[in-house]
C-alpha cells in the first residue's frame, strides 16, 4: 500500500528528529466518507487504528469490518452530541472530542452503564474560532478537573488548528498546555501538517486524505 508506506515513512523520519521512533507515534487512519472497499486495503496492509467523525456513519460500516478483522481500534475524532454519548461509548475505543461539561456528564454516565472507561482527549479550540469544536483555552483546566472528578480517563489534548495558516504556533501552544497539566498525549496533525505536529510532540496523528486520496464530498 504505497500511500500507507509513505505516511509511515514520514512519521518515522520525523519522529527520529525528535529523539523518538515511528512506534512512539500512533497513526489514526481517518476513514470518514470512505466505503468499506476503500478501507479494506489498509486493513490488509496491517493498519489497525482508524478514526471516524460521525457516530452514525461509523455504526453503519465498522461492526461488519471489525467482525471480519479482529484487533481494530476505533477512535472518534469528530464532534459528539451528548445524546449520542451512549452509542459512541458502545462503538468506539477512544474519544478525541471531549469539550464541554454536558458531554462529560453524558460520557461518564454512558461509561458507568457499560462498565468500561474509554481514554479521552480534551479538544481545545486552539485558534479561538467561532463555529469550531473544542473548549476555550481558558476553560481547559476546569474541564480536566471535572473529568477527573467524574472518573473519565483524560490522556491528552487534541486540536484542529485554523485552516490555511501556519499550524506550528497552535501545535506548540497545545503541547505547552498538555505539559503544564502533566498530560502525556497530544492528538494533533492531519494530512497536510502531521510532520510539523510530530516535531512539536504529537503522539497521535489523524490522517485521512494522504492515505485514502481526496474525499468525494467536502465536509466540515
Ligand atoms: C477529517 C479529519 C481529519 C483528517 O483530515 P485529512 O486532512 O484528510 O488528513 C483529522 N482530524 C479530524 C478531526 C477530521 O475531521
Amino acid at each position: 500500500m504505497a500511500r500507507l508506506d509513505a505516511v509511515i515513512d514520514g512519521i518515522d523520519r520525523t519522529a527520529r528528529l525528535t529523539g523518538r521512533t515511528g512506534d512512539d507515534v500512533r497513526l489514526i487512519a481517518v476513514s470518514k466518507m470512505q466505503a468499506a472497499d476503500a478501507i479494506m486495503p489498509l486493513i490488509k496492509a496491517g493498519q489497525r487504528v482508524f478514526g471516524e467523525n460521525r457516530v452514525q456513519e461509523a455504526q453503519g460500516k465498522w461492526p461488519a469490518l471489525r467482525a471480519a478483522h479482529p484487533g481494530i481500534e476505533l477512535h472518534l475524532v469528530g464532534q459528539l452530541q451528548s445524546n449520542k454519548a451512549a452509542e459512541a461509548v458502545a462503538l468506539f475505543d477512544v474519544i478525541h472530542s471531549l469539550d464541554r461539561p454536558s458531554l462529560l456528564i453524558a460520557l461518564a454516565k454512558a461509561m458507568d452503564s457499560v462498565g468500561r472507561r474509554l481514554p479521552c482527549y480534551i479538544q481545545v479550540n486552539i485558534g479561538a474560532e467561532e463555529q469550531k469544536g473544542g473548549c476555550a483555552i481558558a476553560d481547559m483546566s476546569a474541564l480536566l478537573r471535572q473529568a477527573r472528578d467524574a472518573d473519565i480517563p483524560v490522556v491528552g489534548l487534541m486540536c484542529v488548528p485554523p485552516a490555511d495558516v501556519e499550524p506550528a504556533p497552535y501545535f506548540a501552544l497545545l503541547a505547552k498546555m498538555a505539559r503544564e497539566e502533566g498530560l502525556p498525549r497530544l492528538s494533533m496533525g492531519m494530512s497536510g501538517d502531521y510532520e510539523t505536529a510530530i516535531m512539536l510532540g504529537a503522539t497521535d496523528v489523524r490522517v485521512g486524505t494522504a492515505l485514502f486520496g481526496a474525499r468525494a464530498v467536502l465536509d466540515g
